[in-house]
């Protein structure tokens, strides 16, 4: 099958204008609720030597966070390949997995933590995700707890 004819079918256009976005309504929701819990972060923070970007990073205490749309990252519960194009899709998603582990691997390298949490999981779940996380990371170095502290 060749790759030159990447003609996504009119119902997987739709799916991908609605989440492929850095903006995506469910990210959007999950930032607000964080707000309103007072937590404070960064958005769409960059990835030195890429061009990629972290969906929420907490810099002070090196976590970050990412929003993976079930489709786009190969969630292992959702994934589906839209029945056109079978392969160009399979291939699309992979190289988006293994976009994933490389971002994962430069962030780890540079002393980040990193968290995704997939579309599918409610708002609530990903909060409780997010603040156990911060709370390994303060139990693990309370210095860094103090600096986040007196910002
Ligand atoms: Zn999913």
């Amino acid at each position: 099958m060749s790759r030159s004819m990447p003609v996504p079918s009119s119902a997987v256009s739709r799916r991908m204008a609605r989440t492929r976005g850095k903006d995506n309504p469910r990210e959007r929701e999950l930032r607000s609720a964080l707000h309103r819990q007072g937590l404070r972060f960064r958005i769409h923070y960059a990835i030195p030597g890429t061009k990629r970007s972290i969906d929420i990073a907490f810099t002070k205490w090196r976590l970050a966070v990412f929003c993976d749309g079930c489709f786009w990252h190969g969630c292992p519960i959702h994934a589906t390949t839209p029945k056109t194009n079978q392969e160009w899709w399979k291939d699309k998603i992979a190289t988006n997995k293994a976009r994933d582990l490389d971002t994962d691997s430069r962030l780890t390298s540079a002393g980040w933590q990193v968290l995704r949490i997939w579309e599918h999981v409610t708002v609530d779940d990903a909060i409780a995700l997010i603040r156990s996380q911060l709370q390994q990371i303060s139990a693990r170095e309370p210095a860094r707890a103090q600096r986040a502290n007196e910002r």
